[in-house]
């Protein structure tokens, strides 16, 4: 959100929740028990999809893997779930939720603390148990199975996108006016807000500290703007940032030359989805895959700190104040 121009009589909420600051303004009705509701909501759909919360459906999966016995997954999880199967095979394998030993290999390193980043053997034996093909999903049953012991699944590339079209679906229900919720950089708008201004969503600087934007996205209501960057969760390792994103071919954090990748889309779990593949496949290849989801804009930021935005995004741009010599270059799908 853009600090500057605050949006006033907003009620604002801020929890910690799915392991990520999540801020919710509510304008118009009983804003306070909207967005108690809202959160509540958000601690039941994280009991049900964090892989760390025993009892979890993720958590379940995870532990019976390679048992040859399938699990018992709610509804929502299972929609999750097929889709991120979706954007598996959409981005080619880029989008894989099943990347979590990678992340655990990584983030062990860190907290073994002598400097050592993972190896090739440890690598590769890792990269055996990643890969989609290891998960089975039987929705007519509402089962889902790990083929393989040690793979295991991890949702944090998608579930914040499908919490906040959730979100938008029940401030609706409840008789909010308008709301805009931010989950930890995943954003999602309902309805028009009473000033009659658009929606304005700050892009994060990649090199700033957090809550320092290069511009922002001027929006209708409705739409959610969601960014995958490798600045805001990473491992320390041996004094070196690795960052949280794994590229699932070669194993390591993703260095596809962008800095951040924002999508921008009605649907928020699908922009979580991509963003985090485009992340991960670079502008060239993130723009290919663009191609198949003609309802999405995207607003990349490459090494060299060009951007690079799709024609439909284009009118929604506004540099921000000090920003205003980014070059700027039209992503073609
Ligand atoms: P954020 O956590 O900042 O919202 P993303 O939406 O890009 O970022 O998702 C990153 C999370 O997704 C990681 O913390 C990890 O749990 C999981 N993940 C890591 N690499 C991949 C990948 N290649 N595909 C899907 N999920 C991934
Ligand atoms: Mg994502």
């Amino acid at each position: 959100m853009e600090r500057a121009h605050p949006d006033m009589n907003a009620y604002i909420a801020e929890d910690f929740i799915m392991d990520t600051l999540i801020e919710q303004r509510v304008f118009g009705g009983n804003a306070g028990a909207v967005c108690e509701k809202v959160a509540a909501m958000l601690g039941r759909l994280e009991d049900r999809m964090s892989r760390f919360r025993p009892g979890s459906d993720i958590w379940a999966l995870n532990e019976a893997a390679g048992s040859g016995i399938p699990t018992p997954v709610g509804a929502e999880t299972m929609l999750v779930l097929q889709a991120a199967l979706s954007y598996a095979e959409s981005s080619g394998g880029a989008f894989d939720v099943t990347a979590t030993p990678l992340s655990a290999r990584w983030r062990e390193a860190a907290a073994r603390g002598d400097g050592l980043a993972p190896g090739e053997e440890e690598l590769s034996r890792d990269l055996a148990l990643v890969g989609s093909g290891w998960l089975r999903l039987y929705p007519a049953m509402g089962t889902a199975m790990l083929e393989k012991k040690g793979a295991a699944v991890d949702l944090g590339g998608i579930a914040k996108g499908y919490a906040a079209d959730r979100a938008a679906e029940l401030y609706r229900a409840l008789g909010a006016e308008a709301a805009l919720i931010n989950l930890g950089g995943n954003v999602k708008t309902m309805g028009e807000k009473p000033d009659g201004q658009p929606w304005a969503v700050g892009l994060q600087d990649p090199g700033e500290e957090r809550g320092v934007y290069f511009g922002a996205l001027r929006l209708r209501g409705g739409m959610s703007v969601v960014t995958s960057g490798g600045y805001e969760r990473y491992y320390m390792i041996g004094g070196v940032k690795y960052h949280h994103i794994m590229d699932p071919v070669s194993g390591r954090p993703a260095s596809s030359g962008l800095l951040s990748a924002t999508v921008v889309a009605e649907d928020s779990m699908g922009a979580d989805a991509l963003s985090t593949a485009v992340f991960v496949l670079g502008r060239e290849r993130g723009a290919r895959m663009l191609a198949a989801y003609p309802r999405a804009e995207a607003v990349l930021m490459d090494a060299e700190r060009r951007l690079w935005i799709t024609p439909g995004a284009m009118d929604a741009w506004t540099p921000a104040p000090g920003y205003g010599d980014l070059r700027i270059y039209e992503l073609n799908r």
